[in-house]
């Protein structure tokens, strides 16, 4: 690893990353890579999640097509120079601020979003003039070979470079020394990513997980709130960093929350959700299992069916949820859906703030108070907050 690592520094340090002509055709040749060989891309996406063709361009493609045309219309602007006002230590200067490449990057990727999740931070890498050391995640495998593969055809071999593997090779990787360490994954290895970081005093940015809340309103439009909440928790089978993790609501909403988000499920999958191109599978058995132990005494509303052979979880609603029980312990990353039942709003406030900062938090209210009332009360610790105040229509 350290040899890898210092050839990819080398080649960093011939200064070649760093003109923006060199940049810009590096960006160019990553979306020939994608456009030229989508085929390939979303067959081992679909090997990895069961994947809809469909799915797989809309969530993983589309986007990285959209941030290489934004960075190079961009680009120009973000390298230049920026003059800075004088002050008394600086009146005799030139004074600007200068963006440089930080130098080696270090992007670690995870498996449910595989190939952008790699690729979109690979982006901004490359766009900084950075080089750039990329680790796939080990449970997605065939996207992780297929970006082995395909990245050394279009992008500099020495400058951008895959290595694959498992545990012991993202922990080699991490004894090295990195100008900065991108990691996407689960909160648990994001400490041991920020503790070896820390080794090196290496700057980290992490996408990690977390549970988001929905809060349902009496006063919103139920089929809109229902129909977007089924959306997103069970797009990609619930293993979306964002997806809605439970529901609060008062307990007089439950039953037409059920009804709802049951009759949505039939029109997105179909009557056999089973045989619907456009619903996914678990990762692997140990996910689907632990998923399974979730269900342990719980009264489920609807769904709870699944498959260990092709690892089929059906889309699930879980009711009057026991906020002690496991379920709401960790990040569900999976189609099953708890409602939790609260009295009203300030509950439902409450309830958020006691636990971990969630990635999002979901609002359907007609009432602009509720959001308001949030923002006040949560004193602005969530980082993405979704104010979906839904008018009727
Ligand atoms: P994962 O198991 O693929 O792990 C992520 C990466 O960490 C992999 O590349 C893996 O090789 C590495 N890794 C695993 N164990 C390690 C260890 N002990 N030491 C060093 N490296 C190790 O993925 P995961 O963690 O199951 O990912 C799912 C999590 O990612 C969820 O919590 C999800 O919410 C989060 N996520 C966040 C975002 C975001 O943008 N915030 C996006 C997608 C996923």
């Amino acid at each position: 690893m350290e040899r890898l690592v210092q050839r990819v520094r080398d080649a960093f340090r011939s200064g070649r990353s760093r003109p923006l002509s060199f940049r810009r055709q590096q960006l160019e040749a990553l979306r020939r890579l994608v456009q030229e060989r989508e085929r390939d891309i979303l067959a081992a996406i679909a090997a990895d999640l069961s994947k809809s063709e469909l799915n797989a361009y809309s969530h993983e493609v589309i986007t990285i097509l959209g941030e290489v045309d934004l960075v190079l219309e961009q680009l120009p602007e973000w390298v230049t120079a920026k003059p800075v006002k004088k002050n008394l230590l600086t009146m005799m200067d030139e004074v600007y601020v200068q963006p440089e490449p930080l130098g080696v990057v270090l992007i670690i990727g995870a498996w449910n979003y595989p190939f952008v999740l790699i690729m979109q931070p690979l982006i901004g890498a490359i766009a900084a003039g950075n080089a750039v050391i990329i680790k796939p995640s080990e449970l997605s495998e065939n996207t992780a070979k297929i970006l082995a593969k395909l990245l050394p055809q279009y992008l500099d071999q020495d400058l951008y470079t895959v290595v694959n593997g498992g545990v012991e090779e993202t922990t080699e990787l991490l004894k090295q020394r990195f100008d900065h360490i991108l990691y996407t994954g689960s909160t648990a290895v994001g400490k041991i990513v920020m503790a070896a970081a820390a080794k090196h005093l290496t700057p980290v940015t992490l996408e990690l997980g977390g549970k988001s809340p929905c809060y349902i309103d009496r006063d919103c439009d139920l089929d809109v709130a229902c129909r977007r909440i089924a959306w997103g928790k069970y797009m990609n089978c619930g293993q979306t960093c964002i997806a809605p993790d439970y529901i609060l609501c008062e307990p007089s909403l439950q039953s037409q929350i059920v009804q709802k988000i049951k009759e949505t499920v039939k029109e997105f999958y179909g009557e056999n959700i089973k045989e619907s191109p456009d619903y996914e599978r678990i990762i692997n058995l140990r996910h689907f299992k632990r998923l399974l132990s979730l269900l342990e005494g719980q009264k489920i509303a609807f769904g709870g069916e699944s498959d260990e052979a092709t690892r089929y979880i059906a889309p699930t609603v879980l009711t009057d949820v026991d906020p002690e029980t496991k379920v709401m312990q960790e990040e569900i990353f999976g189609p099953i859906l708890p409602i939790v039942p609260v009295k009203n709003a300030d509950e439902a406030i409450e309830f958020i703030n006691d636990r971990e900062k969630p990635l999002a938090l979901y609002v359907f209210s007609r009432n602009n108070k509720v959001p308001v009332g949030w923002e006040l009360t949560t004193e602005n610790t969530l980082s993405t907050l979704f104010l979906i105040n839904v008018p009727a229509y």
